[in-house]
Parts: structure tokens; sequence; C-alpha cells
């Protein structure tokens, strides 16, 4: 390709709300551009480095023996009906209608189409398994479209629909997969961990976030320093705490203890560890049910003085859609005593206590009195179903596997896989006949990549202050040549040379033959980031050129004669 004819419209300034790296060079460097919120084209340069991606996804994925298809972007909301989803669905979800007045939705993800596409098509277990996939289109209507091509409203993504016989079979797809992303993203040359993690509203059991460690990441995960373990915050655990500090002995008793409404005071009150107190976290619970009517109610959290709740446990331990702070007026109405809450005789409430907590003795809580906390509490008289995973691990906590020292470091989150079951295939009446001829629902997998996201995660992975350093997989084109001075003949004559000898030998190589000055076409380059430049300037009278490494910026001496041997040999 010759520079004259490329578009790339660049600019020197970023867009004002850019704050990450990606952000910024994508749209400066003329890969991308933004045309509403959340919403960008791929210019020549973003495309070619999309396709590339896009080539490595579908030749693992093909190799590991999933079919491509393409569904319709636009599905009915009748199949989203079917699955029970379109009113639980939030805002996220682009709901519509056409001429004649039916719904649709723009998909944000395709369960439910690929449910369809199977349904009495494949009808016997001779038929499967199955892995169908798409690269394709989605469409979420983000609360706070950000960070440029990290999270847009539009965005393209790979998902991937396994469909089985048995949950075994599941089992070794979800392995399958799981060792075809790890090839996928090695290939790719990022930094990444496979993490688990929380279902979310995709639901199901088994789930795997691929994150991709950088600093800019949103997502916290909790990373072993010892073995391989890794989860998202959301779904990690930890060995169970122990502590040093001494443990209260006290007969059971209530207590006035003015004004004593934090933990931190009732431990500084009693003279104890905040490890031997129970802390009260009230939120309001939002619910909707099968008819997709909304309630509200109160439910308590209680966690180990010196823990914080994990709003996601906390939200799963009760099934909510999503929890909120609840305010002063909302705790009284509920009948509790901000500050003095406690499990003990606790009534009229929904309420759960952290796991870690069971068994428990010697501690103190809220006597949902006020000024009043019980000492010498035993964890011990409640239903097995109150006790649940709530607290939030963190930095210094042990691994549950080995009881290593665990950190939390930032990630991205660059695909995710999980296993379904039959959360769609049951409502949605997909069946199969076993071998003993009865009917079944697929046991199902589903798989998720995100192809334009990855393109800024490169980015975010690999730059400097000048610009984006792409590696040779990712990279537009692999080499640039520049001609420093478009005046001498002989240099654009030996550059024209050379750019044909390497698209004989079909490498991928950019020629600026225009009319630029030199600091103009260099700091291009680095902005744009190819792998190498070759300048062809004065040194060439004396038969050299010069050699340029995008990352570091290396310059290295090669005699003109030698160049096209050793970029072939790059
Ligand atoms: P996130 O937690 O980042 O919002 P998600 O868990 O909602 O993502 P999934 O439903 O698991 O996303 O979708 C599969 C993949 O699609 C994600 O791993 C991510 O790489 C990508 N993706 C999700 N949302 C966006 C978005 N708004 N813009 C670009 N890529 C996205
Ligand atoms: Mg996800």
């Amino acid at each position: 390709m010759k520079f004259s004819k490329l578009y790339a419209p660049t600019a020197k300034e970023a867009p004002k709300d850019a704050s990450l790296a990606s952000h910024k060079f994508l749209l400066r460097a003329g890969y991308a551009e933004q045309v509403g919120s959340g919403l960008y084209n791929f210019l020549p340069l973003g495309k070619r480095v999309l396709e590339n991606i896009k080539n490595i996804v579908k030749e693992e994925l093909d190799e590991a023996g999933a079919q491509e298809i393409s569904m319709s972007f636009v599905t009915s909301a009748d199949l989203w009906r079917e699955s029970g989803r379109f009113d639980v669905y939030g805002k996220e979800l682009l709901r519509f209608k056409d001429r004649k007045e039916n719904d649709f939705v723009l998909s944000p993800t395709n369960e439910e189409s690929v449910v369809a596409l199977v349904r009495g098509k494949v009808t016997s277990y001779k038929q499967l398994p199955l892995n169908l996939y798409q690269i394709n289109t989605k469409f979420r209507d983000e609360a706070r479209p950000r960070f440029g091509l990290l999270r847009g409203r539009e965005f393209l993504m790979k998902d991937g629909y396994s469909f089985h016989a048995n949950a075994e079979d599941l089992d070794r797809e979800f392995d399958l997969m799981e060792k075809t992303y790890s090839k996928i993203f090695t290939r790719l040359g990022l930094n990444f961990r496979a993490v688990r993690a929380d279902s979310g509203a995709i639901g199901g059991s088994g789930s795997k976030e691929f994150m991709v460690l950088a600093n800019s990441g949103e997502d916290d995960i909790i990373v072993c320093e010892n073995c391989d373990y890794a989860a998202n915050i959301e779904a990690a655990t930890r060995a169970k705490r122990t502590t040093q500090a001494e443990r209260p002995e006290a007969d059971a008793a209530k207590f006035l203890t003015p004004n004593a409404k934090t933990i931190k005071d009732v431990a500084e009150f009693f003279r104890v560890d905040e490890f031997y107190c129970i802390k009260a976290v009230i939120k309001k619970a939002i619910f909707i049910d099968a008819k997709g009517e909304k309630s509200e109610k109160i439910v308590v959290f209680f966690v180990r003085g010196e823990d914080e709740l994990q709003e996601v446990k906390a939200q799963n331990a009760c099934a909510a859609l999503e929890l909120a702070d609840a305010t002063e007026a909302e705790i009284a109405a509920a009948g509790l005593v901000g500050g003095f809450c406690g499990p003990v005789g606790l009534r009229g409430v929904e309420f759960y206590i952290d796991k870690e907590l069971r068994g428990e003795s010697q501690m103190i809580c809220g006597a949902n009195e006020r000024d009043y906390h019980f000492v010498g509490v035993s964890v011990s008289s409640f239903n097995a179903e109150r006790f649940k995973d709530l607290t939030a691990v963190k930095a210094g906590d042990k691994c549950p596997c080995c009881g290593g020292n665990l950190s939390v470091s930032k990630g991205i989150e660059v695909g995710h896989i999980f296993k379904l079951g039959t959360k769609y295939s049951e409502p949605m009446g997909a069946t199969f006949l076993d071998e003993n001829g009865k009917a079944k629902p697929f046991i199902m997998g589903c798989y998720g990549i995100g192809v334009s996201r990855l393109v800024a995660v490169a980015v975010e992975a690999s730059h400097d202050e000048k610009g984006i350093i792409w590696n040779e997989t990712l990279a537009p084109f692999k080499f640039e040549i520049i001609v420093s001075n478009l005046k001498d003949e002989e240099g654009v004559k030996f550059a024209q040379g050379l750019y044909e000898d390497l698209r004989g030998a079909g490498v991928s190589v950019l020629l600026d033959d225009r009319n630029e000055r030199f600091g103009v076409k260099m700091s291009e380059f680095e902005l744009m980031g190819f792998p190498y430049a070759v300048i062809v300037g004065k040194g060439l009278a004396e038969g050299t050129v010069e050699l340029v490494t995008r990352d570091g910026l290396a310059k290295e001496t090669v005699k003109a004669s030698e160049i096209l041997a050793r970029l072939k040999s790059l």
C-alpha cells in the first residue's frame, strides 16, 4: 500500500474525554473515529487490525471443531419472551417496534437466536455435540460507554454456543474452549489469566473470564502469588481467616454502648479486635418476578467487622436483581435500629450471615436496640441457609488452593466462557431424543470474545508516550518504508524497488511516498506503531539505509544491498 492512497486522517489532539492511551492513539492515528456515544467507525488501518484478530479467532475455533454462522442482528422480542429475558434484561437491551408494531431487540448476545436456530432441526443425540459461533455486531445500551473501543454501545463480539447430550460432554467442550481461548490470546501476544467468575445475568453454573492484566482495567482480580489460582473479585474465595488477636471472654449479656455505632467504635469500646465484631450491612434489594413486576425489600448482611461486603455475592445470596443503599427512613421503616443491628433475635426481616462466621463464639454484635450490643454471642443457632459467602477477598488474604498470599490486580475482560446447562433450552422447549428415545433439553455452553475491545486492549498493553507499538501479529503493516527527501531520485527509486520486492514476497508493507517533511513522516510512524521502518536517506550514497524498530526506537545502519534479506529474516 502507498501512503499517498491510504485513508488515515490523523489528529494532533486527542478527544477531550479520552483518558486512556488506546482511546487517544487509536483516534489520533486514524484507526477509528467516533460517530456518537459508544459508536465508532473503523477506518482502513483499524479494519486491518480487526481482521488480523478475527482471522486468529476463526482459525483456532475452526481447528477446535466449531462452525461459523452469522445470525440476524435484529431479533424478534418473542424469542426473548420465551426465555423470560425480555422483561428482566435491563436498559442495556434496546427494544423497538417495526412498522407493524411488532417488538424487536438489537442483539446484545444471542442465546435465544441460536436455540431457535437448532430447535426442531437437531432432534437426536446422534447430531450432538454441536458448536456454532459467529463474529458479529452486538448492541448494549451501556449506562456509561467510555474508554473508546473498550466499552462501546455497538461492538464486535465473537459469540459461540455449544449443544450437548449430557453434562460430561459439556465439561469436555468447556475445557476445549478454555484451551482454545488460551491459544488465541497467546497468539495475540497478550499477558492474560483465566479467572473464575460469577455467572451474572446470563446465568448457569461454571464460568471463567479471560482477563488481560493492565493497570487501566476496570475489573479487580484476585491472583495467588504462589499457584495458578485467579478469580474475579466477585467470585474469589479465600482460606478461612484466622487471627493472633486474643479472643474476648464474656458471658452472654447485653451491654450499654452509648453512641458506639461503627465497628471501630465498638472495638474500641470493648478493647477487642474487629475480628470479633459482627458488622451489619443493610441494603435495599430489588426483585423482579416472572411477570416483570418489580418489588423491593430490606435485606441485612452480616460480615466480620474487619471485612467488607461483596455486593455481587450479596445479590446472589438473596437472588435480587440489584442492591441499592437503604436510606435511614427505609431502615427505620423495616423495624431496624441503624448502628445497632445484629443477627441475635432479629425478626421480620430477611438476613444472611457470612459463612466464615458459622460456629464462631465470643462475638460482639448489635442488640437491635438503640445504644446496646450483645457480647459473648455464639453464631450457631441459625439455619444452614442463612450462611452464604458474602465477603470481599482482599490483598493479604490466603489462597483457598495453596494457602499462598493473594494479591489484587487490575484486568480487562476479553473473553468469557459459561456452562449454561438448560437455562435457555428448557424454557424455549428445545429438546432432542436421547439413546432411550426420551426427549431432553439440550445442555448448553456459551463462549464470548470481545473482538473490537481487543484492538484497544492490545494498545493498552503495548504503547509508549509517542504512540502505539504493535506486535507483528496485529500490526496493519509490518514494515514502513520512508524516503527522507522525495527530491532524491536515487532514494525514491531504491525505496520503490524494495517495496515491490517485499510485496512480491507477500509481506505487508506501507511505502510513505507523500510529499511531507521527514519529521512528520517519522512522528506518524511512531504514532501509528508499525513494528519496523526502513529510512532511505543520505546514507544511500554510501550504500546504507537505516532500520528502526518501533519498540524502543533503536536505529541500526544496514547495507542497502542486504536490507531485503534482513527484512525477510525478521
Ligand atoms: P463487561 O463486564 O466488561 O461489561 P460482560 O461481562 O458484560 O463485559 P459478556 O456478556 O461476557 O460481557 O460478553 C463477552 C465479551 O464481550 C466480554 O468478555 C467483553 O470482552 C466484550 N464486551 C462486553 N461488553 C462490551 C462493550 N460494551 N464494548 C466492547 N466489548 C464488550
Ligand atoms: Mg462477562
